[in-house]
């Protein structure tokens, strides 16, 4: 039985994400968006608010303190930040998102010393960054081929008990702002990447780590990106999420979800840009008509709103996989991502083509939201490496 219908307390999320969504994101989106200086467009008081009310720990079990919600909640809570502004939604993203495979591959003992600080923090200090992209390319770190010097280059060396772990990470999101961060690194070089990489997690105030460069961007602006440095970083086997060389195994555990999540974010900009540009066609009269009456607009609307709510479907398809784990029907992983950020750019370039002139200008937000779509088709892997990898599996 297929039902459509959201349920009482989805409805409620749906309705406490939007209110936050409209009266403490949208209001400061502007301004930190023209904010020149790249430190200073972190929206620290927006992060701390939504913390109170949970925002972070949404898919944490609650056994650990979290709220135990289902993927179909983290897409509708995903949905109504991004509308609001993509840089503020990445940063709850990314931690939903690692905060999930602790959960999902970490032993209890980690669940615990992790998860429940995130959990139990209400001073909005306790986000998650994850650094697996590197300088040589964030493709070549999912690198199949069997030469070992292909792939990620952070290494964690063995030294007794200990792993030291040296190398760099570029362009992390919640780079500088977060508690806990975690990366990948090779601990083999002997092997080929994809069996001789291991997950780490660790405290932002590890001996050896440190924040580099925080990237001055186009769009996502709230959003801090940064590079992670690793100089003899020495960790245990007590930071390693799953087994030592399966690192690829453990981050699969989120490979849907954090596709459905990077994709129910781009249905949010994409209805943000169809919004704003479906009231400007019913208001902007040329030859004495709204400019929505004429077909060629109209047209683009309907595509737009279609378009919107396709991808909305396959994030829910993906939502409702991913609590139902069976094989059978599945789909291809990361199809709730590709499709829905080329969707996104589709959509908000359609959304400027309405507006004109005014589009192109910084009086609406419509430029806004066609920079911060740009971004879906890169990030979380980008989508001709996705395709690649789907595309193996037909
Ligand atoms: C705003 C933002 C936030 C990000 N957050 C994070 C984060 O939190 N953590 C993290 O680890 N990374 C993060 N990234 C990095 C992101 O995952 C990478 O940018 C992405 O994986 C692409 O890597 P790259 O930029 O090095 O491009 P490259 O790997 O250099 O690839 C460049 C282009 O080459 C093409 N290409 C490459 N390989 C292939 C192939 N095999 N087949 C066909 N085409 C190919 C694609 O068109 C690709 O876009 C973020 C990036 C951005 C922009």
């Amino acid at each position: 039985m297929i039902d459509f219908e959201l349920s009482e307390e989805q409805k409620q999320l749906q309705d406490v994400a939007r209110r936050f969504a409209e009266n403490e994101i949208k209001p400061i989106a502007a301004a930190l968006d023209n904010e020149t200086d790249p430190h200073k467009t972190y929206p620290k008081e927006v992060i701390k608010k939504g913390f109170e009310l949970g925002f972070h720990s949404l898919l944490i079990p609650e056994k650990y303190g979290g709220i135990g919600a289902t993927p179909l909640d983290y897409a509708i809570l995903l949905e109504e930040l991004a509308v609001a502004d993509l840089g503020t939604a990445n940063a709850f993203h990314v931690c939903m998102s690692i905060s999930e495979l602790i959960s999902k591959t970490g032993t209890e003992e980690q669940c615990e010393r992790w998860l429940r600080p995130i959990a139990e923090d209400e001073t909005g200090t306790q986000l998650i960054g994850f650094g697996a992209t590197e300088p040589a390319g964030g493709s070549e770190i999912f690198c199949p081929l069997p030469d070992p010097k292909l792939g990620t280059r952070s290494h964690a060396r063995k030294e007794g008990d200990d792993y030291v772990v040296n190398g760099r990470k570029v362009y992390s999101s919640n780079a500088g702002v977060a508690g806990l961060y975690g990366c990948l690194a090779r601990t083999d070089t002997t092997k080929p990447n994809a069996e001789s990489c291991s997950v780490f997690m660790f405290p932002a105030d590890t001996p050896g780590f440190s924040i580099g460069t925080i990237e001055n961007k186009m769009g996502t602006r709230s959003s801090m990106n940064g590079e992670h440095i690793y100089e003899d970083m020495r960790l245990t086997k007590d930071n390693m999420l799953g087994e030592e060389g399966g690192g690829f195994a453990t981050l699969n555990a989120i490979y849907d979800s954090n596709g459905m999540g990077l994709g129910s974010q781009a249905v949010g900009v994409a209805r943000a840009a169809y919004e704003m540009a479906l009231e400007y066609a019913k208001e902007r009269e040329i030859w004495g008509q709204a400019i929505g009456k004429y077909q060629a607009v109209g047209n683009m609307l309907v595509d737009m709103k279609a378009d919107i709510e396709m991808s909305r479907l396959l994030v829910r398809r993906v939502a409702w996989q991913c609590t139902n784990e069976s094989s059978e029907g599945a789909l291809l992983p990361n199809l709730a991502k590709v499709y829905p950020a080329e969707m996104a750019r589709r959509v908000t370039v359609n959304a400027m083509q309405i507006m004109g002139g005014a589009g192109y200008m910084k009086d609406y937000p419509v430029e806004k939201y066609l920079r911060d779509a740009m971004v879906f088709p890169i990030i979380g892997g980008a989508n001709e490496v996705l395709k690649y990898f789907m595309s193996q599996r037909l």
